[in-house]
């Protein structure tokens, strides 16, 4: 079982370090890298895994996971990198992880260019269920990151991921869903869709996307080896998905208090430093 105490307190301080620099313990910095269809984050971690600065900017560089706006990706990629070094009194942000969804194997490439051209070295590429992982550090069961663009899911069987899958229904077709219910823009559908006052509200309008996405986690979950389902990622921040999850699969679902920088988090947790 996950220890929830431990990964609440984790990720608290992680949501801490947007705002906060931690000092960080030992001479080495491991950094992550998570390109997403929604969000391009940073996290900095010290070499005992304290988180100790975060920076993340909202973007539409990628699509379904893929890079298609290299320059713009770049351009973001250097600019939350100038931030933290700044955050970090002038100190070079040298190696980092990156991380995929699983499945998008003709994107590692770009991943890679994107994080070598803002300055980067890469040490580490993973895909992001498994980032996930080792924050949950969970044996048996199946991780379950569902971003913008996509659900992503990794099964694991003591404690070695089994089976990756990837298909795209994410946080996206949740905001196009409620624009097009509300007669509103993408942006407009996106700042009601994260105020945690009106999910009791659009909850009947978006209950039939993320039954689709738990459809996706049942299609490839065996019921007689995975008992419990883990959410992470920005679009599990919605209040009650979890219980839509647990009627469709009939699994135990469990997520986070917050759910949002856990993938990054362990993107950074992989990143070997020097
Ligand atoms: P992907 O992994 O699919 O490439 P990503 O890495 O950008 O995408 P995340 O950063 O995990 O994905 O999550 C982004 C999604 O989470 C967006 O669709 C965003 O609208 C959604 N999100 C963020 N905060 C909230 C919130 N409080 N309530 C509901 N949804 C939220």
């Amino acid at each position: 079982m996950m220890d929830l105490k431990r990964v609440n307190e984790y990720m608290e301080r992680v949501e801490k370090s947007q705002s906060m620099t931690f000092q960080p313990v030992g001479s080495k910095l491991k950094v992550g890298l998570d390109l997403g269809t929604a969000y391009i984050v940073i996290v900095v971690l010290d070499e005992e895994n304290n988180p100790v600065a975060c920076e993340k900017k909202a973007a539409s560089v990628l699509r379904d996971g893929i890079v298609y706006d290299y320059t713009g990706a770049l351009n973001i990629v250097k600019e939350l990198k100038a931030k933290l070094e700044q955050r970090l009194g002038g100190r070079e942000l040298i190696n980092c992880a990156i991380a995929m969804p699983a499945g998008t194997d003709s994107s590692i490439k770009t991943h890679s260019y994107v994080a070598e051209g803002a300055g980067f070295e890469v040490t580490n590429i993973l895909d992001e269920p498994t980032a996930a992982n080792s924050i949950y550090q969970i044996e048996n069961g199946v991780v379950v990151d569902i971003g913008g663009g996509t659900t992503g899911l990794a099964i694991l069987k003591n404690k070695k991921v089994v089976q990756i899958e990837d298909e795209p229904t994410g946080g996206t077709h949740v905001s196009l869903v409620l624009a097009g219910n509300y007669h509103i823009s993408f942006a407009e559908a996106e700042v009601i869709k994260q105020d945690y006052s009106k999910h009791k509200e659009i909850f009947p309008v978006v209950k039939a996307v993320i039954e689709k996405m738990a459809t996706i986690v049942k299609k490839y979950v065996n019921p007689k080896e995975v008992d419990t389902i883990y959410l992470c990622g920005g679009t599990c921040c919605l209040t009650g998905i979890e219980k839509i999850f647990e009627k469709e699969t009939g699994l135990t679902t469990i997520k986070p208090d917050n759910p949002f920088l856990v993938t990054p988090a362990g993107i950074a947790m992989n990143c070997e430093a020097n």
